[in-house]
């Protein structure tokens, strides 16, 4: 496990949430956590309506799987939170800011895990809210439960699970491999401990951190502590699965993603990661189709399990009709933006609406190339991990870099595709 050295905070975090409305450019801002991705289509169709009649209209998903509704105008705030109450996605005022949960979201889909890991975080949900303690953690704290095949594992979480054998599971705490393997039952509770013991960690370091990575030492001293609590028989010795030492990040997947017991599961993603209300009526009606639960992914999809055989293809070009994207091809397929203007105040442009005109400019579909991110300014919010096309917003004009190396500079958003598009081509 690699040494980490400490990282002062100087303000306790300031993570939006349901209930702590953050004040944007463009009104009030809530994020409404969804742990393990997992929403009722009656919970979805609740968050649309909501941002319709509340807010400026559509939702946003964040790269921890949550949604966020902007635009909120002054005194909605209560109606929000009474809507979300109902509809069961605020089950503790207390704990709203920090159920980040984010879990393998194909898992159970088709056979590419060692486990169905989405009951592990339910359980790890319950659990955390059920503890007065952990409303103590700070809103940016992350918990992991990867079903084995490494797709959320990269994330590089606080606190991780990842199954590694038939009846043993992998600790990972900031983003390492803790040493620490324990049966399956034991693992929630593994994974709370280490979530007491950051908390008991940082008090003994009289640090302000927000991550576990943050402390002197954090993921080997929170590791030894955890060592030491856990009963003998909760912990096994079956040789660990290495998931390597900086595993590479996920990429979206986008139309037919698994298959199962004769049922398919669909993903669809979300231009630019926002759905309109009519994108979320159509998700939310295939979803009714089978059996009626969604899961949204760190990507910025939008995953429907359960279609049969004989409906998915209508149900896919119902999505693709709708302007969900659905085929790996697709230009939208891979890029994504920073807030930008009007909902920041930092912005230097309009990066959504610049970012919409240059894919319609677009030549041909680029599927099969490097993502691409455009940011307001040189803050670079939500740039995702690894390689990346940036298109920055400068007082200038747009840059299109990649690699440390710009391709064009001082454009306008009519000229950035030719350049966009030839980075991404790059290999
Ligand atoms: S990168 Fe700049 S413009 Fe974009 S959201 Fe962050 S601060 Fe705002």
């Amino acid at each position: 496990m690699s040494e980490t050295s400490r990282t002062e905070r100087p303000r306790p975090d300031a993570c939006p949430g349901a209930l702590h409305v953050h004040a944007a450019a463009d009104g009030g801002l809530a994020r409404v956590r969804v742990p393990g991705g997992e929403l009722s289509a009656g919970q979805f169709r609740t968050l649309a309506e909501a941002a319709e009649q509340l807010g400026t209209g559509g939702l946003e998903l964040t790269s921890r799987a949550n949604v966020q509704v902007r635009g909120l105008g002054d005194g909605c705030e209560n109606e929000l939170a009474e809507r979300l109450a109902a509809e069961g996605l605020l089950p503790s005022p207390t704990h709203e800011r920090v159920r980040n949960i984010v879990a393998s979201p194909y898992s159970g889909c088709d056979d590419g895990g060692l486990l169905d890991v989405l009951p592990l975080a339910r359980e790890l949900d319950t659990r955390l809210c059920g503890n007065p303690e952990l409303a103590g953690l700070p809103g940016r704290f992350l918990f992991t439960v990867d079903d084995g095949r490494g797709d959320v594992d990269p994330l590089r979480a606080d606190v991780g699970l990842v199954p590694v054998g038939a009846d043993a599971v992998s600790l990972r705490l900031g983003g390492t491999d803790s040493g620490v393997l324990v049966r399956v039952r034991a693992a929630v509770h593994a994974a709370i401990l280490a979530a007491e013991q950051f908390l008991v960690e940082r008090a003994f370091q009289a640090s302000s951190a927000w991550r576990l990575a943050e402390l002197d030492s954090g993921p080997r001293r929170v590791a030894d502590r955890v060592r030491a609590r856990l009963a003998h028989d909760d912990v096994t010795a079956a040789a660990p699965t290495s998931l390597g030492a900086d595993p590479v990040p996920a990429q979206p997947r986008f139309g037919v993603v698994g298959r199962r017991d004769e049922r398919v599961t669909v993903a669809a993603g979300a231009p630019l990661g926002r759905l309109s209300r009519e994108q979320v009526s159509i998700m939310t009606r295939a979803s009714e189709a089978a059996g009626s639960r969604l899961r949204l992914t760190p990507w910025r999809t939008v995953v429907v399990p359960g279609l049969s055989e004989g409906e998915v293809e209508w149900w896919t070009s119902e999505l693709d009709t709708h302007g969900l994207i659905v085929d790996p091809s697709s230009g939208w397929a891979g890029v994504t933006a920073c807030t930008g203007h009007p909902g920041c105040a930092k912005a230097l442009a309009d990066v959504r609406g610049d970012a919409a005109r240059a894919l319609r400019h677009a030549s041909s579909p680029t599927g099969g190339t490097l993502p691409v991110h455009w940011v307001g300014c040189e803050r670079r919010c939500g740039r995702p991990r690894g390689r990346v096309v940036e298109v920055l917003a400068t007082e200038a004009g747009y840059e299109v870099g990649l690699d440390d190396e710009v391709w064009a500079s001082r454009v306008d958003a009519d000229r950035v595709s030719a350049a966009m598009e030839a980075a991404r081509r790059t290999m």
